[in-house]
């Protein structure tokens, strides 16, 4: 088995021959193989810029590997913010010994994703360590995007907005945990991870008043409510029965006592909008097979302001708080 040796990032030939072979194959474009010392990049609207390490075990999941989440991680950010994701560096920390062919399916899976929303990588790094210095690899990504919409933000929400979650919740989550505890739960559950920009750039171009987008990737969607709860001072009324949660993610949920609220999903997005858009915004939503089940999940108000109630069908209700105590690590 070809595998990955502490030459390939010594800055020799063997580590030119890793670029050449690999990077600059899969990720071809006229700034990257200039090589320079930094990539020039043209813009001309305001930018938003984000980045994110991707630790995430094991490195093959049901629905993605750690090459798919470094690239729509840090896609979606961009996304969330309005911006249409142009420019991403990414950088490779790789474990001495790590198979060279495993490696090369990551990078094939992060130009594969890369081509939803049109960025490319534009800037690299590879750094090979010795045996035990990092568990097999480990990527950083950061990205750059120019915002088509401004005005989006967490201090942004406003009484009687509509709170509308994209898809089921929870699925990353669970996924990364079963495969960690080596369970066959079930091969219809898989992570949610996926790239979020063509659903948002559907609903800058339907015109949607979203004043506050966010996907909901560690601490689920209980830590997205919460952060909008306190941000802007309101307070979000959420009805349990309208949060989407597949059968098989509420089964984990019940085998472990986990939250399906507190899961990590990495392509799960949460909006809240003028109340005269809500329809439309689903409407679009829907049109992307990875937010098929769209809906509204609540409403924000003035009842408690800071706060988060989550309304039971049974009419009984209860604050919803920051997921609390050992999160599960290594998830992205
Ligand atoms: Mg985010």
């Amino acid at each position: 088995m070809k595998v990955v040796q502490l030459s390939h990032g010594g800055g020799g030939e063997e580590t030119n021959t890793l670029i050449r072979d690999l990077f600059y194959k899969h990720f071809s474009n006229d700034i990257l193989i200039k090589a320079e010392d930094a990539a020039v990049l043209e813009v001309n609207k305001k930018i938003a810029f984000t980045t994110d390490s991707f630790t995430v075990s094991p490195i093959f999941f049901n629905g993605g590997d750690i090459g798919k989440l470094a690239v729509a991680g840090t896609v979606n950010d961009l996304a969330m913010m309005g911006a249409r994701p142009l420019y991403l560096s990414a950088a490779f920390m790789v474990e001495e010994g790590f198979s060279f062919g495993d490696l090369e399916q990551i990078v094939e899976s992060m130009a594969k994703e890369l081509v939803k929303s049109g960025a490319r990588i534009v800037c690299g790094d590879t750094k090979v360590v010795p045996r035990g210095s990092v568990d097999k690899l480990f990527i950083n990504t950061a990205g750059i995007g120019e915002i088509e919409k401004e005005g989006i933000s967490t201090l942004n929400l406003k009484e009687e907005d509509v709170i509308i979650a994209s898809r089921d919740i929870g699925r990353h989550g669970a996924t990364v945990l079963m495969a960690r505890e080596n369970l066959d739960v079930s091969a219809d559950l898989q992570s949610d991870c996926e790239t979020l920009w063509p659903a948002v750039e559907a609903l800058i171009g339907g015109n949607i008043a979203i004043h506050a987008m966010r996907d909901a990737t560690r601490g689920g969607l209980s830590a997205v409510l919460n952060e909008w709860a306190q941000s802007s001072r309101v307070c979000l009324e959420i009805e349990e029965d309208g949060v989407a949660i597949c059968d098989e993610v509420r089964g984990i949920c019940e085998m472990f006592g986990f939250e399906a609220m507190d899961f990590a999903n990495e392509g799960s997005f949460v909006l809240a909008v003028a109340p005269a858009d809500a329809d439309a915004a689903i409407e679009i939503l829907r049109r992307f097979d990875f937010c098929e089940n769209a809906s509204i999940i609540g409403r924000v108000t003035q009842k408690y302001p800071a706060k988060v109630v989550l309304r039971s069908n049974y009419g009984s209700s209860r604050f919803l708080d920051l997921p609390k105590g050992e999160l599960l690590p290594r998830i992205c």
